[in-house]
């Protein structure tokens, strides 16, 4: 099995902070990777050096025995057997679409029929076969991206690349392209590295989830997994939707707190230290936080309609805000009694 292996890799553009601090991680053969994180934390950095557009200042980058970068020498991307995905797609505006997705099989030298069948199973993967004598100029933009998704798979590729495929689509085409790389990892095998800021794309495309922050890769962890126990305020602020609470927490105390724990917590912190805790970061998800008659009264401060359910934000008596759903409206103003069922310690 060919693993993409990331061995230590930092990457320098000059002074100051690098781009890519120390990143080590490992993808497996034929798994969906998605590097998440905001802007310019260096995700594209580290796309294009497994890529082979950039080469590491430190570290090393393997596909299985083979090693493909290190700070002395790089193999040439067009080696590399991957193909990357550019949020721009990058068509040829005066070809065809089949002859776009076949292009990089007539750089190879492959054309007569052993063309003509690889581009129209390309197609026919993205659904695109009806289009194949359009312009791109005469396509939406989802199936531009299609086209652009077709092209990289026709020279069946061990590793794809993807930056931001879908940042410049509307968010209910968002949702249908969703499928299509699905199935498209499903069916072509490959190994694919999707780069991301929208983590709710994140979680439910890859079987595992990178987050990045300021060039450093905070966790990478199955999508079920780093939801449920993210490590560090970082990733529990940008993973689901959450409040990050400072509470008074006891000294070993286990990181996923009841309700018990977290009143009594809470009140540490309001009497400012006087608990026998430090202060510490808490995730709350809005999931757990429920109407109980033997709750803590709290202010709704605001009540969203969400079609399926009411998002409210409530104030915490020491004047932190807390995200809960409920099932019906509430006026902001009134006071209701709410249980926090479980917290997670960052
Ligand atoms: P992201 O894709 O997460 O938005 P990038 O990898 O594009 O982040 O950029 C990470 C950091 O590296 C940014 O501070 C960016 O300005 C810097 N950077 C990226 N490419 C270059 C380059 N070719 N020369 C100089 N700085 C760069
Ligand atoms: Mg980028």
């Amino acid at each position: 099995m060919a693993q993409l292996i990331l061995n230590h890799v930092t990457k320098h553009f000059g002074g100051g902070r690098p781009a890519v601090s120390d990143v080590s991680l490992t993808v497996r053969e034929g798994g969906f990777l998605a590097l998440l994180g905001p802007s310019g934390c260096g995700k594209t950095t580290v796309l294009r050096m497994i890529a082979g557009f950039e080469q590491p200042s430190d570290g090393s980058i393997d596909f299985g025995e083979r090693r493909l970068s290190d700070a002395a020498r790089a193999l040439p991307p067009e080696r590399r057997n991957m193909a990357m995905v550019f949020q721009s797609y990058a068509l040829w505006p005066h070809m065809t679409v089949a002859e776009n997705v076949g292009y990089p099989l007539k750089v190879r030298g492959i054309s007569g029929s052993a063309w003509q069948r690889s581009v129209a199973d390309a197609l026919a993967l993205v659904k695109l076969t009806d289009y194949a004598d359009r312009r791109p100029a005469a396509l939406s933009g989802g199936q531009r991206q299609r086209v652009a998704l077709a092209r990289c798979l026709v020279t069946s590729p061990d590793v794809v690349l993807l930056d931001e495929p879908l940042a410049n689509l509307d968010q209910h085409l968002r949702k249908s392209m969703e499928e299509t790389f699905r199935i498209f990892h499903e069916r072509s095998g490959a190994t694919m590295i999707y780069v991301t800021h929208d983590q709710a794309e994140a979680m439910a495309l890859a079987t595992d989830v990178a987050v990045m922050s300021e060039g450093r890769l905070m966790q990478m962890a199955p999508p079920a997994e780093i939801y449920a126990r993210p490590e560090g305020a970082v990733v529990g602020g940008l993973i689901g939707r959450g409040s990050v609470l400072k509470l008074a927490v006891p000294e070993g105390a286990p990181r996923a707190l009841e309700w018990s724990l977290l009143r009594s917590a809470l009140a540490g912190v309001r009497m400012e230290g006087a608990g026998d805790g430090a202060v510490r970061d808490v995730l709350v998800r809005p999931e757990h936080v429920r109407h109980d008659g033997e709750g803590m009264a709290l202010r709704v401060v605001s009540c969203v309609f969400e079609g399926e359910r009411f998002a409210l934000t409530l104030a915490l008596p020491d004047g932190q805000s807390l995200k809960a759903y409920g099932d019906r409206a509430i006026m902001p103003g009134d006071t209701a009694r709410f249980v926090m069922s479980q917290g997670w310690r960052l």
